[in-house]
């Protein structure tokens, strides 16, 4: 059995959806269907919430705007008859449920990350409602289940949850094995599970990727496959390197470090459950279905490229505390980075010298930290710096530690093209060495990076 991951980036444009359910039709039987929300449901719903917060009158606004864009997509593939007045029957309810959630935050005037979570959590749900009943009215069995009836068990945190394997698996093995059979095909919504006191908890923005994975730990799938509108990992991001070319195949361990570091084809957590497994991903592009796509194995670099990728991303910034000593005084990184995750900042990596400490920093995190840090008392630091114009490279690839010369090549490559380079961080992963420049820089050095890399 597989299990397929069908992203929102792809249930775009209602003839685009048409042909997926028709693939779903063809290829899916007996299998299990992890869906997103359509696209751009997710962000109406955040929205949503933001323009609820402050104005009742938005509320209906948005309703419609979902209603709208499930039963155009149902008119159009289903035609005017009594399938289609089913169809929005049966969404009804789904719609006044995100209406009154809404209605609770405009009372309140609050959101709390419970409430975003149970809001945010509703495109899945309907999208795997609507999917269904249309694939029903095609004749195909079709049926659904919802992550707190099939038991995906989270950690309960809000916003940025884990699944809880062990108990997840042995509840997905009772709730959803009596639902499969060859001829059935069986959608489950992505994006959340249920905390052990009962509470939807995402997995963050993208987290579709990561219950699929977890689904497919659980169950034992044969393979997850990761159906996209792009043809999977790449060897540069194509919009800034033009050369760039299609992965083959990777490790999940480069894998991992290319969707830490801005690759942006799967959620960054979505290698950990099947990794155990030792289950194989499979990314395919619905565009292309018969295209090769990018194939992640526990097989570590094949003979010849140890380079895979030079990806890089925007999402940075640096805060750097000076404070002298750094080295020599216990504790100070304890306090640093506890401050920080107590102010709920997520700390993305740390590269420290003797009068230093540098934290990577999401950029929307960096005011915020810096203000929090400005706080402590005693002061365990001389001064703080933000550098925001600034942006990281990742060279990516199993055993680059253990080749001589990757190192060398990479500065000779950007000290060619001119570039500065700001911080280097090569050690801490077996897969990925990592730089820094100025956002300026960027596009010259990722393309030097690449030709170097990439000659023939
Ligand atoms: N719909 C959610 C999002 O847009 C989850 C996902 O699609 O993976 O973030
Ligand atoms: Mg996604």
């Amino acid at each position: 059995m597989k299990v397929i991951k069908i992203g929102g980036g792809c249930l775009k444009g209602n003839s685009v959806v048409g042909e997926i359910i028709h693939l779903i039709a063809k290829q899916g039987k007996g299998d299990i269907f992890v869906l997103s929300a359509l696209s751009g449901v997710t962000n109406i719903l955040v929205q949503g919430m933001e323009k609820a917060l402050k104005d009742e009158k938005s509320i209906p606004e948005t309703i419609n705007l979902l209603r709208k864009k499930h039963h155009d997509l149902a008119r159009y593939l289903v035609g005017r008859g009594d399938a289609l007045k089913k169809i929005r029957q049966k969404l009804a309810p789904f719609l006044t449920t995100i209406e009154r959630y809404l209605f609770g935050l405009n009372f309140t005037r609050e959101a709390t990350p419970r409430m975003q979570d149970m809001i945010a959590c509703q495109g899945e749900r309907l999208s795997v409602l609507l999917i269904s009943e249309i694939l029903k009215t095609r004749k195909i069995d079709a049926g659904f289940i919802m992550p707190e009836d099939a038991g995906i068990i989270t950690d309960g945190k809000f916003k940025d949850a884990t699944a809880l394997l062990p108990r997840t698996s042995k509840n997905l093995k009772q709730s959803v094995l009596p639902h499969l059979s060859p001829e059935k095909i069986l959608l489950i919504p992505g994006f959340y599970g249920i905390s052990e006191s009962n509470e939807i908890t995402t997995f963050g923005r993208g987290g579709s990727d990561y219950s699929a994975a977890v689904v497919a730990a659980a169950m034992d799938a044969d393979i997850l496959e990761i159906w996209k509108d792009t043809k999977g990992f790449m060897s540069a991001d194509p919009s800034a390197v033009p050369g760039a070319r299609l992965i083959p195949e990777l490790s999940y361990g480069e894998a991992a470090e290319l969707a830490y570091s801005g690759a942006g084809i799967l959620h960054p957590r979505t290698v950990e459950p099947v990794r155990k497994k030792g289950i194989a991903i499979a990314i395919k592009n619905t565009l292309h279905p018969d295209g090769p796509g990018s194939l992640i194995t526990a097989r570590k670099s094949q003979a010849g490229r140890v380079i895979k990728s030079v990806s890089h991303t925007r999402d940075i910034s640096i805060l750097k505390v000076h404070a002298s000593g750094v080295g020599a005084r216990p504790g100070i990184l304890a306090q640093i980075a506890g401050s920080l995750s107590r102010a709920d900042i997520n700390i993305k990596s740390v590269v420290t010298s003797q009068t230093c400490i540098s934290l990577l920093l999401s950029p929307d995190d960096i005011k915020k930290s810096h203000t929090v840090l400005k706080k402590l008392v005693p002061r365990p630091f001389r001064e703080l710096e933000k550098i925001t114009d600034i942006a990281l490279i990742s060279i990516v690839g199993e055993g680059l530690h253990r080749q001589r010369g990757i190192a060398a090549g990479c500065f000779t490559a950007v000290s060619h093209a001119r570039v500065n380079i700001e911080m280097i961080s090569f050690g801490p992963s077996k897969a990925a060495l990592y730089f820094m420049v100025r956002e300026k820089d960027l596009e010259t050095s990722v393309n030097a990076l690449h030709n170097y890399f990439f000659t023939d």
